[in-house]
């Protein structure tokens, strides 16, 4: 999946998402993607999130959705991302999958589990986009 977040000049947030569906796909799948708070979700008072990894489970906890109302109620975007990624976790310990956050004011932040995960910063003021990249959480319960 890449699923994206865009700021536009008055402050507002769109996200998006396109999945290659490849590892997952058999006829007739919808998957994570089009389903709105799961691999995508924005609130433009709040900032935003999008998901990758295996949408079969990540889809059943709407992880962005997760992410973007813990960021409404205080949390820091590294938070939010680490504590819906252990959300998922104390499930389905196997899964694979990673997020990113961005609140309104532009911080940022990637959780991961069993994946290196890499997202990418890009803004006017900046020359070239910035690849971060997350190492999977260990210390998670
Ligand atoms: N989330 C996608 C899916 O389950 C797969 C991916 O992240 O590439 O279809």
């Amino acid at each position: 999946t890449i699923s994206m977040a865009v700021f536009d000049r008055m402050g507002s947030i769109a996200v998006g998402t396109s999945t290659n569906g490849a590892t997952f796909k058999v006829p007739g799948r919808v998957g994570d993607g089009p389903i709105a708070g799961s691999a995508a979700y924005a609130d433009s008072e709040v900032g935003a999130c999008g998901a990758t990894g295996d949408g079969d489970i990540m889809m059943r906890f709407l992880p962005c959705y997760q992410v973007v109302e813990s960021m409404r109620i205080g949390m820091e975007p590294k938070t939010a991302a680490e504590d819906v990624i252990r959300r998922i976790r104390r499930k389905y310990p196997d899964f694979v999958g990673a997020v990113f956050a961005v609140d309104r004011s532009g911080v940022h932040a990637g959780a991961s589990h069993r994946w290196d995960f890499q997202y990418a910063v890009m803004s006017p003021e900046m020359d070239d986009v910035q690849v971060f990249t997350v190492r999977p959480q260990i210390n998670v319960e």
